[in-house]
């Protein structure tokens, strides 16, 4: 032959290996998952959304508590009978057994490989291993159509920011440190050359997200990084404050979460009180009372958290705190849990969630003394959520009569028959949503992931009900 194609390879078959997946677990969780899809697409894999025309399943699962742990096992088991080539990462992946054997290959021996969390390049080595793509003379040197931030598993308009890995505390509660390690904070360059790419893709809120995120930059003494060829400091104010001007641009919002109450969030609040980053705090507190929260060997345990809070609220008054805690945790007394009550009443927390302690396997909380029967933990939470709903309630009916600012995340037919946002208190998936009522004016419509002037006109249990003007 002696045309153009002659010295071309042959053509090999035009379909690209498909993986399935399957992410578990929180929001860090999550940005995993992310950072496996975009290096999966970047290599030319494809995604499958079915385990039939899979070649290869990822379960990215999750360990924190006993309820997770089965879901992530029950998830691998189906994964295994409906497709059988399956690998394993995420929290689960690092926890082992009684007998210090790998959990999940002691239950699902068939499993092709497991990892534990944070671990792209280990899960890219096992599904090269199991299947290898094809390699591509043509397409191989084609960079792929990923976006600068990478897949996102969130809608276009919001996505999460992992500013670090890992967890420097030890509290007695959590096995989180043994299955991510010690902190290890991104590089601040990094970190803000990923937030401007997701801004520029459309996101209007950035969630940033980590174990610790007042502890950003701990690990690496603050180091100062680069950004836009100027230097900036690996700590949680500059990260944040720069963070705000790239968002300012882009008329977008910065949301933080997973903050503890050490003094220097305290510089944070200003920030907050001018709306250059939204006044919402995630706090989350686990207790109030000095002595569980020492048992809990929970940062900042020291502080006077109610003093500070109120201190927050006389700088920043629409400031909305989210926080979690724990009822019923080892040799809680019913003085403690009394405090407890006291604290939520007084601090007038916004949005609370609250677990009755449950035993983690491989905690030492599992050491202490004084195990409360399930029964009163229980009631302990059900008495808890009353006290907490009852203040959430009275807070989010103060709102009625106002106007806010809406970001929509689902309008309905063509934005006139209203849909679904949330305002800055609500952060999604955790807190509440706002239902949006058929705007007021024929001519006004609203539009997923975009912003919106809401009046408040109800409330609705933990939501809000409002009007686009
Ligand atoms: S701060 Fe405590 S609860 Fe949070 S990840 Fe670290 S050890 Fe776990």
């Amino acid at each position: 032959m002696n045309n153009a194609t002659s010295n071309l390879p042959p053509k090999k078959s035009s379909r690209a290996p498909q993986v399935g997946f399957v992410s578990l677990g929180c929001p860090k969780a999550l940005t995993d998952s992310e950072l496996i899809l975009t290096q999966l697409n970047a290599e030319g894999y494809e995604t499958s959304k079915s385990y039939a025309g899979a070649d290869l399943v990822i379960v990215n699962t999750c360990g924190f508590i006993d309820d997770a742990v089965k879901e992530s096992l029950d998830t691998i088991g189906e994964a295994l009978a409906e497709n059988g080539k399956v690998i394993v990462t995420g929290c689960l992946g690092a926890k082992q057994d009684g007998d210090g054997q790998n959990l999940v290959q002691s239950i699902h021996p068939r499993v092709l490989a497991v990892t534990g969390p944070h671990a792209t390049q280990e899960v890219m080595n096992a599904v090269h291993l199991h299947l290898p793509k094809a390699h591509d003379p043509y397409l191989d040197l084609v960079p792929r159509s990923v976006s600068a931030a990478g897949i996102k598993l969130t809608p276009k308009h919001f996505a999460y920011l992992k500013i670090s890995e890992g967890c420097n505390h030890r509290c007695t509660f959590c096995i989180i440190p043994s299955m991510r390690g010690d902190l290890v904070s991104r590089p601040i360059g990094d970190v803000l050359a990923e937030a401007k790419a997701l801004f520029e893709s459309g996101v209007k809120e950035l969630l940033v997200i980590s174990q610790d995120t007042s502890a950003y930059g701990v690990d690496i003494k603050y180091r100062t990084g680069f950004w836009d060829g100027k230097p900036v400091r690996s700590r949680t104010l500059e990260l944040t404050e720069t963070l705000a001007t790239i968002a300012e641009a882009y008329g977008a919002w910065v949301r933080l979460h997973y903050v503890y109450p050490y003094p220097s969030v305290d510089e944070l609040i200003p920030l907050m009180a001018t709306g250059r980053v939204l006044p919402y705090l995630d706090v989350p507190f686990q207790h109030s009372h000095p002595d569980v929260l020492k048992r809990m060997k929970r940062p900042a345990s020291g502080e006077r958290n109610l003093e500070r809070i109120l201190a927050w609220r006389k700088l920043c008054p629409e400031i909305v705190i989210r926080s979690t805690f724990i009822a019923g945790f080892p040799g809680e007394t019913e003085a403690e849990f009394q405090h407890l009550l006291d604290f939520l009443k007084e601090a007038e927390l916004d949005r609370v969630g609250c677990f009755a302690y449950s035993p983690v396997e491989g905690a030492t909380a599992n050491d202490l003394p004084g195990l409360i029967d399930k029964e009163q933990r229980e009631e302990r939470r059900d008495r808890f959520m009353k006290v907490a709903e009852e203040v959430s309630v009275r807070k989010l009916q103060k709102r009625v009569g106002s106007t806010m600012q809406v970001l929509v995340d689902k309008a309905t037919a063509m934005g006139r028959q209203g849909g679904v946002g949330r305002t800055y208190a609500d952060a999604p998936e955790i807190d509440g949503v706002v239902h949006l009522l058929p705007p007021q004016k024929i001519s006004k419509t609203i539009k997923t992931g975009e912003f919106t002037k809401v009046q408040i006109v109800a409330t609705q249990g933990h939501d809000l009900v409002g009007l686009p003007i």
